[in-house]
């Protein structure tokens, strides 16, 4: 260190880790503590009397499985290092969750003959994350936005082919259905991972959301990779255009996908129904139809669509 003795450098490290924000604590080998800084103390209310001659199993809060200490100690001493989150409780019994990285450190033999842990108490954020996931997982239920892919979602879908339906009753026009599911989807999955999946679902819920643009008309999320377009007074012919359009946009994004059987890209399968909604009948009947005919495409050989007009 620049202009500065051994001594002052040895006296500049403590007054460091003593003042660290951080808490600090050294065991032996043995896992018996030697050391704690003033952060440590602060943090769990322990005198260092206290401590000395203990290992740090007396914080332990019982929140982590004994799993979960094996990995930490085989993670250690395979690698000599360790991060990770714990939950812990203070000599007071208050839990307290920390970020915290130990590293085993060589002695002058240069064996390991020291553990050192460094630790930051982010209870605080920890508690505030989990309450601000508690209110979103709220909203997203009462929210008719699907979470993933930012178009309308199954609930907001269902409502709004209720209330279609019975204006095609009074108003004696065509109602369609467009079903759509993501060909070999599982293996694309398998392939690129969860993450790149859920890129492709929101890559085609883009395209759908664009491929309809009347007043009325709705693209959602069906569930999992399974969407569906709502067209309030279309006849078969008009929502086959718009599955046509579909079913080529999507194909032409040419996101490759090396586990379809069928393509060297993501394609999918259309099942279109249409009806003159009657009282008859209702509109459960109309989207367990669509599913019959994208079921159809599918043993047809998928990436097409296939069409029915239930009576
Ligand atoms: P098929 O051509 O017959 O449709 O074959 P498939 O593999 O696509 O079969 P299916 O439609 O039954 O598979 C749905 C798979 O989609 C199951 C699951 O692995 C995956 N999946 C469902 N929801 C999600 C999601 O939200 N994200 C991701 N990444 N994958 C999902
Ligand atoms: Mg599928
Ligand atoms: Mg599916």
């Amino acid at each position: 260190m620049l202009n500065l003795t051994m001594d002052q450098q040895l006296r500049l490290y403590a007054k460091v880790i003593e003042n660290t924000l951080q808490a600090i604590l050294i065991t032996d080998i043995e896992g018996k503590i030697i050391y704690a800084n003033g952060a440590f103390l602060k943090q769990t209310g322990y005198e260092l009397t206290e401590l000395y001659g203990q290992t740090p199993r007396i914080l332990k809060s019982g929140k982590q499985d004994n799993q979960y200490y094996h990995d930490l100690w085989e993670t250690l001493l395979e690698i000599g290092q360790w991060q990770g989150e714990l939950w812990n409780r203070d000599k007071n019994g208050r839990l307290f969750f920390e970020q915290i990285s130990i590293s085993a450190v060589k002695g002058e033999q240069g064996d390991v003959a020291y553990y050192v842990a460094i630790s930051t108490d982010i209870t605080t954020y920890k508690l505030e994350r989990e309450k601000l996931e508690e209110v979103n997982s709220v909203l997203q239920q009462l929210s008719s936005i699907d979470g993933l892919t930012s178009i309308a979602n199954r609930r907001y879908f269902d409502e709004n082919l209720e209330r279609e339906w019975r204006r095609a009753i009074r108003k004696k026009t065509e109602l369609s259905l467009i079903m759509i599911d993501i060909d070999y989807f599982k293996s694309f999955n398998d392939t690129y991972g969860h993450l790149s999946g859920d890129e492709c679902i929101k890559t085609v819920a883009q395209v759908l959301n664009s491929s309809v643009n009347r007043p009325g008309d709705l693209a959602a999320r069906f569930g999992g990779e399974e969407f569906i377009v709502l067209l309030p007074d279309t006849e078969l012919e008009g929502a086959m255009k718009v599955a046509r359009s579909i079913r080529a946009t999507v194909e032409a994004l040419q996101i490759v996908h090396a586990g379809s059987l069928i393509n060297d890209y993501v394609t999918v399968s259309l099942g279109v129904a249409t009806i003159s909604p009657g009282v008859e009948q209702t509109a459960k009947e109309l989207v367990y139809a669509a599913d019959q005919v994208l079921y159809e495409a599918k043993q047809n050989g998928r990436n097409r669509i296939s069409a029915v007009r239930p009576i």
